[in-house]
């Protein structure tokens, strides 16, 4: 059994979740079954990795197989940026959830504080690279999530993205009905959130990190970009547990009560890394893990 974190609407949020993001279509199927068959059961995507179709396909058949029920697995999907104008959320929603071939989420976040021009093209650029806003303003596209919670579509409402102003923004809103259940947010030991985090807990708010791995598979990483699964004081950590690098990197999270997600497409590093709960970290290494150089996998300019 997972351990898990408690939400602010009382459902437990297994603290370990497979991510699904660049899991191609024609493998993630079986990605997923290899998962819940390991005992995963906190599954992470969205709209925007274009393969909820095929996550939905892995979930389908490990309930219809007797493998696990819906009741015991948490499922979260995030809105994205293009359906951030109110009219079209609930439409949003309920595609993810045909894909999926669910009736419920049981968390769904909105992905980026920020709204992009409605249409097909996901990601839409002006002539300087800059996404083309929606004009739209991320608490009114709340107040519309906020109507998927009444009318049963999903269990929680949460944020992706989003930095301390931003949440003090959404909390302070007039007439905001539900607090936002987690914020997903880029973290590993070179991005360690420290401020951040301690600001979500301090507002009952968890955290789920993401890229715990330093995403080494991002389609902009360079090849002086330093890696964490070769740093070698992670090494030394892992060698000293007798664990793999990815796992210290993982468990690290767990250790500071945040969800976290790994992505892996490759069955024995799916299960390897689910084997976090057989050793604990010391103070010492938790203070070395927290004290590298800065550094974002991700940027967040728009
Ligand atoms: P991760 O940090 O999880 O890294 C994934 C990479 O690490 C893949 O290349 C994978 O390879 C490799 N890997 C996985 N396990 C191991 C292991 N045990 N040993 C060695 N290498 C390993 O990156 P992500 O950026 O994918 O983040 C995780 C998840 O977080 C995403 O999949 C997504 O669900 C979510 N996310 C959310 C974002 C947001 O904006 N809210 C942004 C980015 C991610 P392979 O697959 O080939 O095994």
């Amino acid at each position: 059994m997972i351990s898990s974190v408690t939400l602010n609407n009382g459902a437990k949020m297994p603290i370990v979740g497979l991510g699904t993001w660049r899991a191609e279509q024609g493998k993630v199927t079986e990605v997923v079954k290899v998962a819940i068959r390991a005992g995963y059961r906190h599954i992470d995507g969205t709209y925007v990795y274009q393969n909820e179709d095929e996550v939905g396909v892995g979930i389908r058949a490990m309930i219809d197989e007797g493998v696990v029920k819906r009741e015991e697995l948490f499922v979260v999907s995030k809105l994205w940026c293009t359906f951030h104008v109110p009219s079209l959320v609930r439409g949003a929603c309920e595609k993810t959830l045909r894909d999926l071939k669910l009736d419920h989420l049981d968390l769904y976040l909105m992905h980026f504080p920020m709204g992009a021009k409605p249409g097909d093209n996901l990601f839409p650029l002006d002539e300087h690279d800059k996404v083309i806003s929606d004009g739209s303003n991320f608490l009114d596209t709340w107040e519309a999530m906020e109507t998927l919670v009444d009318a049963g579509l999903v269990k929680a409402i949460g944020i992706s993205n989003f930095n301390k102003d931003q949440m003090e923004a959404l909390l302070n809103k007039p007439g905001l009905k539900y607090k936002p259940a987690a914020n997903q947010i880029e973290c590993h030991p070179f991005m360690t959130q420290e401020k951040l985090i301690n600001y979500c807990h301090s507002k009952g708010i968890p955290v789920t990190a993401y890229s715990p791995l330093g995403s080494p598979d991002r389609p902009w990483v360079s090849s002086d970009d330093p890696s964490l699964l070769e740093e070698p004081r992670i090494k030394a950590i892992a060698d000293k547990y007798n664990k793999t690098p990815a796992q210290v990197l993982l468990r690290f999270h767990i250790q500071r009560n945040v969800i976290v997600l790994a992505k892996s497409v490759t069955p024995h590093r799916i299960k390897e890394n689910l084997q976090l709960f057989d050793f604990e970290l010391s103070e010492n290494d938790m203070k070395t893990m927290m004290s590298f150089p800065e550094r974002r996998a991700f940027s967040l300019e728009w």
